[in-house]
């Protein structure tokens, strides 16, 4: 008799595809954890490039012509008795994103309690990072004592966030802001802001760029010589054909540009390890110089 494959899937928080992977940075154990997928425009990641040039580069990359899938990626880092949740994804409640806000059946699957998590560290509050914040079924088993680290420039942006700069589908600004103001109110008596840098547990250190949004900050994780960085929204699978190419979602598109250029060039000198929230799944490898632009590199599972 034979068994249709779908038939492996045995409960809600058993998957086919685990949609995790896990990474040992010296003595620091990382997992990313995939929160799904969420469809937007092409236009969207090249607001100041010729369509044409825009059309192209989807073209080559078999994605396209007019929407693709933008991975989520979000991080738990476990260092010394700290769990660490670097963002949350989008979380399941906007309508028309079926697919993203898989984090915590994920997370749960691995065998990872949301009670277990100490801290939180947010790299902006766009919704697809703290949406997944928002949802009862996370809000009401996160301890009581989780600490929620966002930089003070970020808090301070969001309480009258500019959009003059920005490019975003409609309602996207607004709903952006509301997700931004719910998440304030909903976590004001767990957030810990930071200045420039702050060690959140041993090795594991939030590290203010600006750019995306202008509190926006990168996370990396140190352990016995070997780094990782985790660069949230300071690049976007674009970034290494074309660093210079201005996403609608980036609050100041310029200063966006210097950031990701600085964080290419600094991973591709160290040659240590390189994640981002929006690049493909598991989004675990290295950057490369290449010409004037960069080259991804994916890392060799070693599991
Ligand atoms: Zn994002």
């Amino acid at each position: 008799m034979t068994m249709p494959i779908n038939n492996v899937v045995a409960s809600e928080t058993e998957e086919l595809v685990p949609s995790r992977y896990a990474v040992k940075v010296g003595d620091i154990d990382v997992l990313v954890v995939s929160d799904g997928v969420l469809p937007l425009p092409t236009a969207t990641m090249s607001t100041n490039a010729e369509p044409a040039a825009r059309a192209a580069w989807f073209k080559q990359m078999f994605l396209g012509p007019d929407n693709f899938d933008w991975a989520l990626n979000v991080l738990l880092v476990r260092s010394g008795e700290q769990v660490v949740l670097v963002d949350a994804g989008l979380g399941g409640q906007f309508p028309g994103f079926p697919r993203a806000g898989q984090f915590p059946k994920r997370l749960a699957a691995a065998g990872i309690a949301l009670e277990s998590i100490t801290d939180i560290v947010i790299t902006h509050l766009h919704m697809d990072h703290i949406g997944g914040l928002l949802v009862d079924e996370v809000r009401n088993r996160l301890r009581a004592d989780v600490k929620v680290h966002v930089s003070a420039t970020e808090v301070e942006f969001w309480a009258a966030p500019d959009f003059s700069q920005t490019d975003m589908p409609q309602p996207v600004p607004d709903v952006l802001r509301s997700t931004a103001k719910a998440f304030m109110q909903a976590y004001a008596s767990k957030i810990r802001t930071f200045e420039r840098t702050h060690e959140v547990a041993p090795g594991v250190v939030a590290s203010l760029t600006g750019g995306h949004t202008p509190g926006h900050c990168v996370v990396y994780v140190d352990s016995c010589g070997q780094r990782l960085t985790f660069a949230g929204d300071a690049l976007f699978p674009v970034a290494f054909d074309h660093p210079d190419w201005h996403n609608g979602f980036e609050h100041d598109p310029e200063e966006s540009v210097r950031v990701r250029v600085a964080l290419l060039n600094e991973a591709a000198a160290s040659g240590e390890l390189f994640v981002a929230t929006h690049l493909p799944f598991p989004s675990v490898g290295r950057v490369a110089v290449d010409g004037e632009g960069f080259r991804w590199v994916a890392g060799f599972w070693n599991y």
